[in-house]
């Protein structure tokens, strides 16, 4: 199933194109393949089981052999690949372990209906010839998800790809499942489960899907059999009452003291049932009587147990009632519903009829009401599987990523019932049991028992299959080799973490703790990372009917109108989600490239909450994309010579602006470094945006422009140009994990050792080159540049006139600091003049600015507009007072303060001083206009 591409002899990595990037900005078209083919062409992806290094693993959440990429799969595959390219940098001993997972149910309803689109049954086709059936789909069409996976970027070990059903995993399968049968750990046993009338198989509880639904609740009138009085007893589903074999009441529930001992007579089927006390009653529902089916309902089974009562099954597999059902037989179970209500009704048996909302169980295959039913099933007995995973959490052996979920796995886990592991269908592992006729000996085996071992009679295998959510439980350590002593098993068991969405925490994750614990010994992993659902910008659901998906594949290799619509309709969007994307995406969507994606999907990523995704967000980062093209645009002329970068950069003759810009790298490689460390993509990313777009290219590269074109000497020109590379190199690195593509195709340009940037060393902060007060310095020379820029674009002067700058300081502190950036300022704010101290008067007439206790002024008397700055004034003044307002009520609402951490109340109170700050100096300054124009006029 591996995807094989002629590789032929691996070409030396040179850069794809002579010449610099085209004009027009950057075009993953090209690229991204080129780049993830040299990958591949020089093994890169491969982990080495005999490296020395420390390991560091993670394996795939399996995606369904039958699906195609979705968001979802994008940001899981995504923060994955983020964290093994991450750690392959640091030089860790990485794997990224890939599958696929058979799916059970999903996989059969493919070629089920395959099958009747030539009008055959699997019935008709046969087991053998069905599951071949399903063997060549899978060969033939199951590989699409992991091509689309190396389109995302994907680094996963390719040549370790598995697959739940191939031999080593069913191998892995049979031996865990019969070292559960020795210990008495599975059995086989009547059981009220979940069962799909129309898919003809069990469900797990995890298969149910619970809609809210209007329905009733009708009270019927029970005789008791003494011939005097009655009980009367409250059901949704009266067709089940055919089953009933008891009536309960609490029996702390006073009104029924009398009932105690007593019995009633059923109606329509005239069975004497008895009245049974049980504390499962709650007095509060409906009569507080309730009616004890055990055959249909998991309550009243249990009760059932407890009490020994019959459990009669009066609606069978195929949702018709049973011959149990006395006149009912053979009916369907809503018709019978029907039919039991009129007879009651005509019986004087229907007290009442209520409507009464509540939970439905459905198939989540099919959408078929569920019914509970009594069945012959194989289990996993939990409860001694449970108890361990539940220390592996508490003691921190596991994390669990936000801690919030913890509480969610302790409840379920507490609460766990046994596992329901038989499915009735015929895609999946065969349960390894046999049975025979002759004298009904149950054998369970790793091997085909060749005749019955107690009285030689011929032997026939169970036709179920396990539950795919078995196989994928052992996932971590049967794609390692066990229950082969494989290096690879001693190697990267426990794998180090496990990327996962919520959904399948139990499904999935929890199992496969139990499993590990019990069969390894050990934690499959040590920490458990869980991301949110995808949304859409407004926060609705991403749903095909609602037309609001946005497909990866449409976004990474763009899409015509076309396309948009046509996967729209195929999802059976609704016309007027149809009639959106004609307005919102009239000509389709660019090429947005896989980058792009990458970093929108972590930059969204915070812990704990859900990823709102929109285009426009994409599009934001594809011109971050841009943006670093054509900073590699500018650069590439100056770029120094391979010799000179391994000259240290803490050695050259190093100006205000580099020892800034150096500092910042520091400060980034720590960030990114911590944000990664502690799954805060979104914080990696936010610092990585922050500092190459409004740092290195907006700032630095403005004032090294300056100095490589002036007349400064020989020896600036070289230290700008070499850390003009440096720089780039480095956020190039820190940037890899989440943009692959586009930082290979750079780095490969710049002078560089090595095969890949993808196996470059990650970057470490210098502690020499930290310079807190170059910092500072430098942040006030772009603040105080940035106002005059807006000063000059509010009063329409050219950005060539030179202007006049004042500033009013606070104290020596800043005195200093402005000393310090004088000469920067002068030359990036094209100053004709700049005074600054405490004692400054303020101009006549100039255009005032607040900004952090100092008050700017730039005197504009031959330009300056009276009215409007006096306007401007006043609407700054009116946004201040807007933004006060907002700030008190936040912070005098209580349910803030109560829900907000500390951090950010403080951050908000902070906020609040300096709003009211700025607010006094602003009314300050219109009293000074105000003043001035009386004076003047
Ligand atoms: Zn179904
Ligand atoms: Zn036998």
């Amino acid at each position: 199933m591996t995807e094989t591409h002629d590789t032929g002899t691996p070409q030396p990595p040179t850069p794809p194109e002579s010449g610099l990037p085209g004009k027009m900005g950057y075009d993953p078209e090209g690229v991204e393949s080129r780049w993830y083919r040299h990958w591949e062409d020089h093994d890169l992806f491969h982990a080495d089981e005999n490296s020395t290094a420390p390991p560091y693993c993670i394996v795939i959440p399996p995606p369904n052999v039958t699906g195609s990429l979705h968001m979802g799969h994008a940001l899981n595959n995504t923060l994955q690949d983020i964290l093994i390219r991450w750690h392959r940098m640091r030089g860790d001993n990485t794997l990224w372990m890939p599958g696929t997972d058979h799916a059970g149910i999903a996989t059969q309803n493919v070629v089920e209906r395959k099958l009747r689109e030539e009008g055959l049954t699997r019935d008709q086709v046969g087991r053998d010839a069905f599951v071949e059936r399903v063997w060549s789909w899978k060969r033939e069409s199951g590989g699409t998800i992991i091509r689309q996976l190396r389109t995302l970027g994907a680094s996963c070990d390719w040549a370790r790809e598995r697959f739940t059903l191939d031999p080593g995993l069913s191998n892995a399968v049979r031996e865990v499942f019969c070292q559960l049968y020795e210990a008495g750990l599975i059995y086989r046993g009547d059981y009220i489960i979940n069962w799909c009338p129309r898919c003809q198989t069990a469900l797990s509880d995890l298969e149910v899907e619970y809609q809210e639904q209007d329905g009733k609740l009708w009270h019927i009138r029970y005789p008791l059999v003494s011939g005097t009085g009655e009980v009367v007893v409250a059901t949704t589903r009266p067709e089940t009452m055919l089953g009933d074999t008891a009536v309960a009441v609490h029996p702390e529930d006073k009104r029924f003291t009398p009932l105690h001992g007593r019995s009633v007579v059923l109606p329509i089927i005239g069975r004497t049932i008895p009245i049974i006390t049980d504390t499962y009653v709650d007095p509060e529902f409906g009569t507080g009587l309730v009616k004890v089916t055990p055959a249909h309902d998991p309550k009243d089974f249990e009760c059932g147990l407890r009490h020994g009562l019959p459990q009669i099954k009066v609606i069978g597999d195929d949702g018709r009632m049973t011959e149990k059902a006395g006149p009912y037989a053979g009916q369907d179970r809503f018709a019978c519903r029907k039919g039991v209500v009129q007879q009651l009704e005509r019986e004087g048996l229907l007290v009442k009829v209520e409507t009464h909302r509540h939970a439905v169980g459905h198939c989540y295959r099919c959408q078929t009401v569920v019914e509970p039913s009594l069945s012959r099933q194989w289990f996993v007995k939990m409860g001694p599987l449970a108890e361990p995973a539940i220390q592996a959490v508490e003691s921190g052996r596991i994390r669990i990523i936000p801690a919030q979920w913890e509480k969610t796995y302790f409840e379920w886990m507490r609460n766990i019932r046994d596992w329901c592991i038989s499915r009735q269908i015929w895609w999946g592992h065969r349960i390894p049991a046999w049975y025979c006729d002759a004298c009904g000996e149950t054998i369970v085996a790793r091997h085909t028992p060749p005749a019955c071992p107690r009285c030689g009679g011929s032997l026939r295998q169970e036709t179920d299959v396990l539950d795919t959510w078995f196989s994928s439980a052992l996932w971590p350590f049967s794609t390692l080799g066990w229950p082969e002593n494989t290096r690879a098993l001693r190697v990267y068991y426990p794998t180090s973490c496990l990327v996962t969405g919520f959904d399948i925490l139990f499904f999935w994750v929890a199992r496969m703790i139990m499993m590990g614990l019990r069969f390894m010994g050990d934690v499959p992993f040590r920490d458990v990372v869980i991301h949110g659902l995808i949304r859409d910008e407004q926060g609705e659901k991403m749903s095909k009917t609602r037309g609001n998906v946005i497909d990866p594949l449409h976004v990474i290799n763009g899409a015509t109108l076309e396309d948009l619509l046509t996967g729209a309709k195929a999802g059976g969007a609704p016309p007027p989600a149809l009639d959106g994307l004609r307005r919102q995406f009239p000509e389709g969507f660019p090429r947005f490239g896989a980058d792009a994606l990458r970093f929108t999907l972590a930059a969204l990523a915070g812990q704990g909450s859900d990823v709102k995704l929109s285009v426009k967000r994409i599009e934001g980062y594809r011109h971050f994309c841009n943006k670093i093209w054509n900073a590699y645009r500018f650069a590439a002329p100056h770029l120094v010579d391979a010799d000179l970068q391994s000259v240290g950069v803490a050695d050259l003759p190093l100006t205000l602006a580099d020892r800034w810009i150096l500092s910042r790298l520091n400060a980034v490689i720590r960030d990114v470094t911590s944000g990664l460390d502690g799954y805060r993509f979104n914080d990696a990313a936010s610092v990585l945006y922050q500092f190459l777009w409004h740092e290195y290219c907006d700032w630095y590269l403005e004032i090294v422009k300056t100095r490589l074109t002036g007349a400064g000497d020989d020896a600036d020109k070289r230290t700008a140009r070499i850390l003009l590379t440096h720089v780039m190199d480095q956020a190039l690195r820190l940037l890899h994990p989440i943009m692959p593509f586009i930082t290979e195709d750079l780095w490969q340009r710049l002078p560089h050792d090595g095969l890949s940037l993808m196996v470059a060393p990650w970057p470490q902060p210098q502690p020499a080159l930290d310079a807190p007060r170059a910092v500072a310095i430098m942040d006030c020379l772009m603040n105080v540049t940035r106002e005059v820029r807006n000063v000059r674009s509010g009063y329409n002067i050219s950005p060539a006139q030179r202007v006049p700058l004042l500033i009013r300081t606070a104290n020596a502190e800043q005195d200093a600091t402005l000393a310090d950036c004088r000469e920067y300022l002068v030359s990036l704010a094209r100053l004709s003049r700049f005074a600054f101290g405490q004692d400054l008067a303020k101009p006549a007439l100039a255009a005032t600015v607040v900004l952090q206790g100092l008050e700017i002024y730039v005197p504009l008397e031959d330009v300056i507009d009276l009215t409007a700055e006096r306007q401007r004034l006043e609407k700054e003044l009116a946004k201040a007072d807007a933004a006060l307002e907002r700030l008190a009520k936040k912070l005098g609402n209580a349910a803030f303060l109560g829900k907000a951490p500390a951090d950010v109340v403080s951050r908000e109170r902070a906020a609040q001083a300096e709003l009211a700050e700025t607010q006094t100096k602003l009314k300050a300054s219109l009293a000074h206009l105000a003043a001035r124009v009386k004076s003047s006029g």
